[in-house]
């Protein structure tokens, strides 16, 4: 269902609902998940998760990818195949989700917080080049909201003194770096497959790298350390990260569907383009040779006192939006000083718009007059 039509508590005309976002499940979501229940492989074995994890890194262009249970866990895990752990910095932008920066402290490390390029919202090659010193040992690029960070750049500082470069791609899946995607870059990469992620698994993650070595660690690492040649052996402290065969299922048929999921975004984004113009505030188009997914429509309001009462009034009309995220510098637990102004003015003026693959045409119109009227 596309958008509901909510009663009006006080008896006024009906408001249609427009979340912000919704999963696309058409094609074999339902098949795949009935072969499970019919087959009773309903846990982390079951032929749906090999084959999830072909295909995906099939699609991305990566040698191999293992699943494990959400996004989070699987920058965990990458941190910890990596070796990265106490004494260790790792370079992550401050105007990213909490995970990136929840899992770095998590292994022991200490997050270094850079400031973002005002178009892109990318974090800011320079800042990262300048905030190296000689206890960094990974650079965390997050492609925010679908746009890639400048790779060449990063990739290069990474060569320049030699880190290790993890791309958190969450919110990146379908998004080029000239030509290529995101995720094949770094030494290690992972994804997010959450409810409102671009494909999703309800629940779900996937790490990717090109170091057949790292691959093993990572799967014998969400695996509780298991040997592979002797029962009920583990000899290294490990964790329990796997992917079940139903999340596998509906990745797979999201698999199935992800090039028509990343055109119809693609659509919403171009019609977000068309039907807000010549207003005080600019769109979050891509910039230089890439290939942005879209995976958040994002507006970026002019003045910052604009932004929450163009929410509130958004929401009066039924219309669900996100603020961008809040500098994670600035959250009690990783707090630490510093002046990061652009990603500041960025986190105080941004707005998330709805942006599911299955938005009509006539919403997104009634989305855009709704933002228009609002200066009018
Ligand atoms: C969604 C997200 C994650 C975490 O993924 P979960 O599957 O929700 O655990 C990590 N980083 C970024 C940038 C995200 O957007």
């Amino acid at each position: 269902m596309n958008s509901t039509i909510l009663p009006s508590i006080c008896g006024e005309a009906n408001v249609e609902h427009t979340p912000v976002y919704q999963p696309y499940l058409a094609g074999n979501v339902s098949r795949y998940v009935n072969d499970c229940l019919d087959s009773g492989w309903i846990s982390s074995r079951g032929e749906f998760v090999p084959r999830f994890e072909v295909a995906f890194a099939e699609f991305i262009g990566a040698n191999e990818a293992t699943s494990v249970a959400n996004g989070t866990v699987a920058i965990h895990l990458v941190l910890d195949a990596l070796g990265i752990g106490p004494g260790d910095e790792v370079i992550v932008p401050t105007l990213t989700y909490i995970a990136t920066v929840n899992t770095i402290l998590q292994i022991g490390a200490t997050p270094v917080f850079v400031d973002s390029v005002g178009s892109t919202l990318q974090m800011d090659p320079v800042a990262v080049e300048l905030a190296v010193t000689s206890r960094t040992r990974a650079i965390m690029a997050v492609h925010l909201y679908g746009h890639p960070c400048d790779l060449t750049s990063i990739v290069a500082t990474c060569r320049k003194h030699d880190l290790l470069l993890i791309e958190d791609c969450a919110e990146a899946f379908g998004s080029k770096w000239e030509g290529r995607h995101v995720g094949t870059f770094g030494d290690a990469a992972t994804f997010s497959f959450f409810g409102n992620k671009t494909i999703t698994t309800g629940e779900g993650g996937m790490v990717v790298t090109r170091d057949p070595e790292i691959m093993k660690r990572c799967r014998r690492l969400k695996n509780q350390g298991v040997s592979s040649n002797r029962e009920y052996w583990h000899d290294i402290l490990a964790y329990n990260y796997r992917m079940t065969n139903i999340q596998a299922a509906i990745g797979l048929a999201q698999l199935e569907m992800a090039a028509d999921i990343l055109t119809m975004k693609a659509k919403v984004a171009n019609a977000y383009r068309v039907g807000l113009t010549r207003l005080p505030l600019r769109m979050h188009d891509p910039v230089g040779k890439v290939t942005h997914s879209h995976w958040m429509c994002s507006v970026i309001v002019d003045r910052p006192q604009d932004r929450d009462p163009l929410r509130a009034y958004l929401a009066q009309q039924g219309i669900e939006t996100r603020p961008f995220f809040t500098q994670a510098h600035t959250m009690p637990h990783c707090r630490v000083e510093g002046d990061f102004p652009v990603s500041a003015s960025l986190s105080a003026r941004g707005i998330n718009l709805p942006s599911y693959p299955g938005l009509s045409q006539e919403q997104i119109s009634r989305i855009c007059a709704t933002i228009c009227s609002f200066w009018r």
